[in-house]
């Protein structure tokens, strides 16, 4: 059996605020252990659990805060950017399963340090539903073939993830009291819990569907200002919705769903708005 994880940060154990995700913060550090230490929890339960190959996508902010030389000796690590699949490079379908771990909710919506890809975006649709990382991710994962059968994150995340796909496990970390405070589980509780839901997500994923989008798909993205909106109608394909901050494509399949996002979220990160 071939385990994929997308392992993203902010909603890893004990990961409350921005210090722990930013590289030079104060913090940083001690999140990247603390995001070591949940994504190896779940690569030995996996291993004692059947796989036979887990790949490990490190998908926060450059893509590079997995302590390789602290990973679990036997699974391997995509590491780095840029990566045209960005969280989900790698995947392909012949893994079993993908895992989605360290996820936090969209932009928005309650729940710690929820936003959607970058400050740029605030809603992306696929099809005309709203989706934040999770959803987007999924919906990629669905189409390559490869069904997501377990998050982690806070207890929000997982809210969102259960609307998404209602059987999917879920390894509630934290419980959010706002935006930049959770009430936490311990390192140890986190890696019980994490070893506990990976055993029974494995166990599931023959009976989980992959999460699917009819094609050609319609992207739709809401930016945070007309500016950004008016910068990504420039590319060929791009219609703007003059009078709100909405650019919207076709799209022919989930491949060309991830790079066109990439490339609509780059060139409105580029725009200055004071
Ligand atoms: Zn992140």
């Amino acid at each position: 059996m071939k385990l994929f994880i997308s392992a993203d940060m902010e909603g890893s154990t004990g990961i409350i605020d921005p210090s722990y995700c930013n590289p030079g913060d104060n913090n940083y550090e001690r999140g990247r252990r603390l995001m070591t230490g949940d994504v190896n929890a779940v690569i030995e339960a996996a291993f004692a659990h059947g796989a036979t190959d887990v790949v490990v996508a490190d998908s926060h902010h450059k893509m590079n805060n997995l302590l390789i030389e602290e990973l679990h000796p036997k699974a391997t690590l995509l590491c780095g950017s840029p990566r045209d699949f960005s969280m989900m490079q790698g995947l392909d379908n012949t893994f079993d399963a993908a895992f989605f771990l360290g996820y936090h909710t969209r932009h928005g919506v309650p729940g710690v340090l929820s936003h959607t890809m970058s400050g740029v975006i605030k809603n992306m649709y696929i099809n005309g539903q709203v989706v934040g990382e999770f959803g987007f991710n999924a919906i990629y994962a669905g189409l390559t073939g490869v069904p997501v059968c377990l998050v982690s994150g806070d207890d929000q995340t997982a809210l969102e993830a259960k609307a998404l796909i209602p059987e999917i496990r879920t390894a509630v970390l934290k419980t959010a009291v706002s935006r930049t405070s959770a009430h936490c589980l311990s390192p140890a509780q986190s890696a019980a819990v994490l070893q506990e839901e990976t055993k029974i997500a494995l166990d599931l994923a023959k009976r989980i569907k992959p999460t699917l989008a009819t094609l050609p798909i319609e992207l739709t993205i809401e930016f945070a200002h007309t500016g950004q909106a008016e910068m990504v109608s420039i590319i060929p394909g791009m219609e703007y919705r003059k009078g709100t901050t909405e650019v919207s494509c076709k799209v022919q399949d989930q491949y060309e769903m991830y790079k066109t996002m990439r490339a609509m979220l780059n060139l409105a990160d580029t725009v200055q708005f004071f």
